[in-house]
């Protein structure tokens, strides 16, 4: 990318024409000489998001959520640190193992998972670590793993930009003044280098992760060098905006295909949200519109029924035996956090529940010590196999374990459940919003009156969401609830007042004079619904649920004699011990008739065969045609009306508590 900034924006705004218009139906429209909306306009160089997310620690898990974030904190996540060499002796912090990406991913999900949950012994690894890489900066502003000879030997981005990332978000939860101090040094020396040596490699392709420091340290300096330095960022990156005008994004990679950079899935994953934060620094409309339209693509091309996409490791289509990687899953709610903030569009609020309650828990052992690289839709079996269906990813890819495939997804797992966390409310116009729904609280202060905000409820098992407003005195402002697009008849009641019927796929707003504790019952009714996927197969939802056939699991350890594989953080194979085989008789006109949910208590470990929440009971018969191929492949069988097996009763539980699995079914017609 060699054209200068102006000769980009003026091209970027060339395609803006064609680009799908962003539906911010409840921000108020643009005004006549700026392209973003008025809630949006800069009160300095850069706009102002739709929504702000609350600093962490002003969001605090509860109910089940809580409990996710304890196994979070009593698994891998507490502990990598003291056994796994690559953050346990990283050069980030002073010792001789891996001085790249990984202790900084690692750090970019403790850091939030410590400070939402408040938990005092994380938060003091947490600032040891930091310290460690804040006293190992050098007086040219760079990072102790950058070599010194880096200009002569081409150091790649990536990582710098990676804790950078880190150490911000540290600074905004602690307020630790040289940690700050540090990341300007480093900006600046960024500066310089990128006039000698412009973006390669993984930084070129990430470049817009160097956008979130900047914007926080030029957010708490005001100096106007910092935006110089997002817009050589933006020059110098890889320009996806022009790659997915293009056909070749639409093809999958084929089986032992060719690793490509612009395919690669993390790297879709983040890229995501790129022109969402550059649009802050454009301020051009087109760029905050490109995440949907990106997200459409790939739906169209690569799309699974969690609300993923494939990548085992590059964009691998829609068939759901190809494997999506836990690093472009946590990655993706990573950019959709981002794209809720500066769009405020109420869709990716949904999107971002359906893969945080379906593909997110999926992929990860109930205790979440062990997790895997690949997850697929329908997964029967996780073993190790050299006769896989994957594109360029390893046998290993699809079983539980300690760095199955390879380590990234070890460490870079950590953010998905914590960010999750702390991105339910944010601050809007003044008041606050809820863009994605689970058990928390939320404090901020209004003209300096504290407000406490508590959600109680099992969504997305159940349908009530009890909120309450607690303030010490009167204080008026705004209160808004997303409301999911697929919650038809959604009612809100406050306090009082009488039963309303707000719409779907909006942000509902409540203007109030909030006095004492004031209660307010939204109810999101579910209903069940299939949707058409790959090869003519159905997949059953409800709500922000996915449905998966509850399959009998056989768990046996494998790779006991690599190092650091000593329980709990093992390697696991994973085999069905009862029939998967099964096509679905369901009468979509006629759901209510052909399904029944029951509820169950939520378990202690929430995303668990055994602790799902909620069940459905579906009727069909098995397909012995239906066999594995290619090791464990469980492809759809075209034409499944063959089978004069009886018709069974079927249990199907959420996606995101199945460990193996199958998803999309195919139809029986009788
Ligand atoms: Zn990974």
């Amino acid at each position: 990318m060699n054209t200068s900034f102006i000769e980009r924006r003026q091209f970027l705004t060339g395609i803006a024409k064609g680009a799908a218009t962003l539906a911010i139906s409840s921000l108020p429209s643009a005004e006549a000489k700026s392209d973003l909306p008025r809630n949006r306009k800069p009160t300095s160089g850069i706009a102002n998001p739709a929504f702000r997310p609350l600093p962490l620690g002003s969001v605090t898990p509860a109910g089940w959520l809580q409990r996710q974030l304890r196994l979070q904190v009593d698994g891998l996540t507490g502990h990598l640190d003291e056994f796994w060499p690559d953050v346990a002796q990283s050069e980030w912090f002073g010792g001789k193992a891996e001085g790249w990406e990984r202790a900084p991913y690692w750090l970019d999900g403790v850091i939030p998972l410590a400070w939402t949950l408040g938990d005092k012994n994380l938060q003091e690894k947490c600032e040891g670590h930091i310290k460690q890489i804040v006293a190992g900066q050098r007086p040219d502003g760079w990072y102790a793993p950058y070599p010194k000879d880096a200009a002569s030997r081409r150091y790649d981005l990536w990582a710098i930009l990676l804790v950078n990332k880190v150490l911000v978000q540290y600074h905004e939860a602690t307020g630790e003044a040289s940690v700050l101090e540090a990341v300007m040094r480093n900006l600046k020396a960024m500066f310089q280098i990128l006039n000698e040596i412009p973006l390669f490699g993984w930084g070129k392709f990430r470049w817009f992760e160097g956008l979130i420091s900047i914007y926080y340290a030029y957010e708490k300096t005001g100096e106007n060098w910092l935006l110089d330095l997002a817009r050589k960022l933006y020059a110098q990156g890889f320009d996806y905006m022009n790659f997915y005008a293009g056909k070749d994004v639409t093809i999958p990679t084929p089986r032992r295909g060719l690793w490509r950079w612009d395919k690669h899935v993390v790297n879709t994953g983040m890229a995501l949200k790129a022109y969402a934060l550059s649009s802050r620094l454009t301020q051009q409309e087109s760029e905050g519109a490109f995440g949907t339209k990106m997200l459409d693509i790939l739906d169209r091309y690569h799309g699974q029924v969690t609300g993923m996409f494939t990548g085992d490791e590059c964009l691998s289509g829609t068939n759901p035996v190809q494997g999506t990687e836990l690093c472009a899953v946590v990655e993706t709610l990573y950019s959709l956090e981002h794209l809720i903030s500066v769009t405020g569009d109420p869709a990716f609020g949904d999107r971002l529940e359906r893969i945080a309650f379906n593909a997110l828990p999926a992929t990860f052992a109930p205790d979440m010590w062990s997790h895997q690289y690949d997850q697929q839709v329908n997964q029967v079996q996780c073993t190790i196999n050299p006769d896989h269906m994957w594109s360029t990813n390893g046998p290993e890819s699809n079983i539980y374990g300690l760095e199955p495939n390879y380590g990234c997804c070890t460490s870079n797992m950590h953010q998905g459940w914590p960010k999750f966390a702390s991105h339910l409310w944010m601050r809007v116009d003044d008041g606050l919003a809820a863009v994605a729904h689970a058990p928390s609280s939320a404090r901020f202060e209004k003209h300096g009156i504290p407000v406490r905000v508590t959600l109680d409820t099992d969504y997305p098992f159940r349908e009530t969401l009890n909120l309450k407003v607690t303030v010490d005195k009167p204080v008026r402002f705004p209160l808004l609830l997303r409301i999911p697009a697929w919650a038809q008849n959604a009612t809100i009641r406050i306090q009082g007042e009488s039963l309303k019927r707000v719409k779907p796929g909006t942000f509902h707003r409540i203007e109030h004079e909030w006095k004492d504790t004031v209660s307010v019952t939204l109810q999101l009714p579910m209903k069940a619904k299939t949707s058409q996927r790959y090869n003519g197969a159905i997949a059953l939802e409800r709500g922000p649920l996915v449905y998966s056939l509850k399959i009998g699991e056989n768990w046996t350890r494998v790779n006991t004699d690599k190092p650091h594989r000593e329980l709990p953080h093992g390697d696991f194979e994973v085999r069905p011990t009862t029939p998967w085989n099964y096509g679905l008789l369901l009468d979509e006109k006629n759901l209510d008739t052909n399904v029944t949910f029951e509820e169950l208590p939520v378990g202690e470990k929430p995303f668990s065969p055994e602790g799902a929440g909620v069940v459905a009971k579906v009727k069909g018969r098995r397909l012995p045609n239906w066999k594995i191929v290619h090791g464990w492949a469980a492809e759809v069988p075209p034409d499944p009306q063959d089978s004069r097996e009886p018709l069974e009763q079927l249990t199907l539980i959420p996606y995101g508590c199945t460990n193996i699995r199958v998803t999309e079914f195919p139809r029986l017609r009788q």
